[in-house]
């Protein structure tokens, strides 16, 4: 048997069920190469001893008819997590411990699994890099003067790193498929309402979702079926007939059209994508999909449109942020100067730069002719997308413009960061699943992403595809193990 952090998802539940290998075994394993992680900065809490102490009550009564039974998993310090502190990546949330469990971490433990810990993220998940984070950066894998991705960073650090099997991440513009790109594994993007919003740290309200990251497309199955549920408790969940992900998984996707959209052809994008995206339309067609040349014409508004909406509602969400009722709370010489100094000193620079932004959008002088109009054409992106399903089954496009960057690289130049998510935005913009899958290397080794985009609630076809070409792709990962000492 190979070692045990080398596993996949699926191998480990197996081993688990069959009692080849322990609850304890395992969850051992994970918290010995996380305790090792220490450089990567992938963790801003762990919950190691009681993870532990789970695994050995696990093994006592083992619940092998459960999904994830006994399986420890790490996730994004964006759900809460009851009586385990949640920050969201900040210092305003930095004392904050809540008294409830988000819903698709609930349906995790619920299916058997133990929480490892929380893993560094962006500040309230507003970034590309990790970098953004009150915790400090997260370091790649791969190269340790490479960022991650954002703001999903830690949870790519560690599943690429082989600290967790799996793990969840968010998603409002890019944060599960960006650094999925960015360090070689699978990374799912839901339907908007597939996944329960209810006690996720709110970025912007009408994109964010949760979703799976994983080391193939299986693994990302698997969580997907198990965080996937309508839940009452959150408004905009849908009740929909969900697959058996995992289950009906299939590498048949013969007969299958393929969008290829001329708009993500952008100026300046590397030969290096080109050619991989030429190399996807091969395996696709290897696959005995048929691909069609497609027009999504309004993709070039979908980046700023995005950065109007989604700062509008996070201004609007991080409003209950004034020291009064969470969390982070400055002296002040009266409540006006107390709110002002709670906010000043408690928000990073990229938080209070998106605050700025939504202020003035949604201003009643400016409200029309931004937030209203972005409104509009985030209309007119979605048609785009109902236009291109009329006539394909999937889209195909790279995941993101470039391969990862260097720590530091964008920082100073914000909108250079933004246009990193160009491929990812129109996506949440339409409220479409999308998923990222590891598809090749550049000429330097670093991992490079196809994303292929689904209709609403074609999840399985968009997973169906994406196992079909990993079948064809092969990748491996370029994991040096720098950090271990
Ligand atoms: N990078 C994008 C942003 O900073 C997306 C973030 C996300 O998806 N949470 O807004």
């Amino acid at each position: 048997m190979s070692e045990i952090t080398k596993q996949s998802l699926t191998e480990l539940v197996e081993n688990i069920k069959n009692k080849k290998l322990s609850s304890t075994d395992v969850t051992k394993a994970f918290i010995d190469r996380s305790e090792k992680s220490e450089e990567l900065n992938a963790y801003i809490t762990n919950d190691f001893t009681s993870a532990l102490e789970k695994a050995k009550k696990f093994d006592q009564k083992p619940n092998l008819d459960s999904k994830l039974p006994g399986i420890p998993i790490a996730v994004k310090d964006l759900f809460c997590t009851k009586d385990i502190k949640t920050t969201a990546g900040s210092k305003i949330l930095n004392n904050f411990v809540p008294t409830y469990e988000s819903t698709v971490t609930e349906n995790i433990w619920n299916e058997g699994a133990i929480l490892l810990g929380k893993l560094n993220c962006d500040e309230f998940a507003m970034g590309s890099s990790n970098e953004t984070s009150f915790f400090g950066n997260v370091q790649s894998p791969i190269d340790r003067n490479l960022v991650p991705g954002g703001s999903s960073g830690g949870s790519a650090s560690a599943v690429a790193g082989q600290l967790t099997p799996v793990t969840i991440g968010t998603d409002t513009g890019g944060s599960i498929r960006q650094p999925a790109s960015f360090t070689g594994i699978v990374g799912l993007k839901p339907t908007y309402g597939s996944c329960s919003r209810y006690g996720i740290v709110a970025f912007a309200s009408s994109l964010d979702q949760a979703g799976p990251m994983a080391q193939n497309v299986k693994d990302c199955a698997l969580l997907h079926e198990v965080i996937s549920s309508y839940d009452p408790k959150d408004s905009t969940s849908i009740d929909f007939n969900r697959n058996h992900y995992s289950k009906e998984l299939t590498n048949n996707i013969k007969g299958k059209k393929i969008g290829i959209p001329k708009e993500y052809r952008v100026d300046g994008m590397p030969k290096e994508i080109e050619d991989l995206w030429q190399k996807g339309i091969q395996y696709v067609k290897d696959c005995g999909a048929e691909t069609i040349d497609i027009s999504l014409p309004n993709t070039s508004y979908a980046l700023p449109t995005y950065y109007i909406v989604a700062p509008a509602e996070a201004s609007s969400n991080l409003a209950r942020y004034d020291g009064v009722k969470y969390g982070f709370r400055a002296k002040g010489e009266n409540l006006i100067d107390m709110y002002e100094k709670t906010r000043s000193e408690g928000f990073g620079a990229e938080v209070q730069r998106r605050i700025m932004i939504g202020t003035y959008v949604l201003s009643s002088g400016y409200y029309d002719a931004y937030y209203l109009k972005a409104q509009k054409v985030r209309k007119l992106i979605k048609n785009d997308f109902d236009e291109a399903y009329k006539k394909v089954d999937a889209i195909l496009t790279p995941s993101t413009p470039s391969s990862a960057f260097k720590i530091g690289e964008k920082t100073n130049d914000p909108v250079s960061m933004y246009l990193n998510d160009i491929f990812t935005v129109p996506v949440n913009l339409a409220g479409l699943p999308g998923i990222s899958i590891p598809a090749g290397h550049d000429s330097k080794g670093y991992p490079l992403g196809l994303q292929i985009i689904g209709k609403a609630f074609d999840e399985q076809n968009i997973l169906n595809i994406a196992y079909a070409m990993e079948e064809k792709i092969n990748f491996k990962n370029k994991i040096t193990d720098w950090w271990i000492k």
